[in-house]
């Protein structure tokens, strides 16, 4: 099933997401609703609090559905090591239209929990790195407009009230 995404400024997005307790079949929809919410969206991330559920459950896929082996779940993920600097454009599901250039660390290790609740660790680079970093802040009510300079972000937030007013965002 395809949910709904929110966008900013959805209070939703800016709390920090409850911890996962229960890996049950609820778990498996909502994961299974996201990743569907996601494809059809041309996303490569996205979190639960975007769909509106405050919870600490995210998913990452670089190939957009097309290698299953990319298609990752993380369950109360924690970024428990960070190395390097990076400096690329960023966009997010909840800021539609809007992409900007975010630093952030190169290469990070992330400790999660699996759809059983099984932890494991993995280390990602370059893309899967911002994308690992971009998606936990997600799950800390943290968005990326806050990771831009404040000249940037008052630029994006112009633009969005701008959007707002006409009817667009
Ligand atoms: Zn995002």
């Amino acid at each position: 099933m395809i949910l709904k995404i929110v966008k900013y400024p959805e209070p939703v997005l800016s709390q920090p997401g409850e911890p996962v307790t229960e890996f049950d079949a609820k778990l498996k929809k909502l994961v299974d609703d996201m990743f569907e919410t996601m494809y059809a969206s041309q996303g490569i991330g996205l979190a639960a609090p975007q769909v509106a559920v405050s919870k600490r459950v995210t998913i990452v896929d670089l190939s957009q559905g097309k290698d299953p082996a990319q298609k990752l779940v993380l369950v109360n993920p924690e970024v428990i090591f960070r190395e390097g600097k990076q400096y690329e454009e960023e966009g997010c599901l909840s800021f539609p239209e809007i992409r900007e250039k975010v630093q952030r660390a190169s290469k990070v290790r992330v400790r999660a929990q699996d759809l059983k609740g099984k932890w494991f660790e993995m280390d990602g680079e370059e893309l899967l790195s911002r994308a690992f970093q971009h998606e936990i802040d997600h799950l800390d009510g943290m968005l990326f407009i806050f990771r831009m300079s404040s000249l940037k972000r008052d630029l994006v937030l112009r633009k969005i009230r701008k959007m707002q007013r006409e009817g667009t965002w």
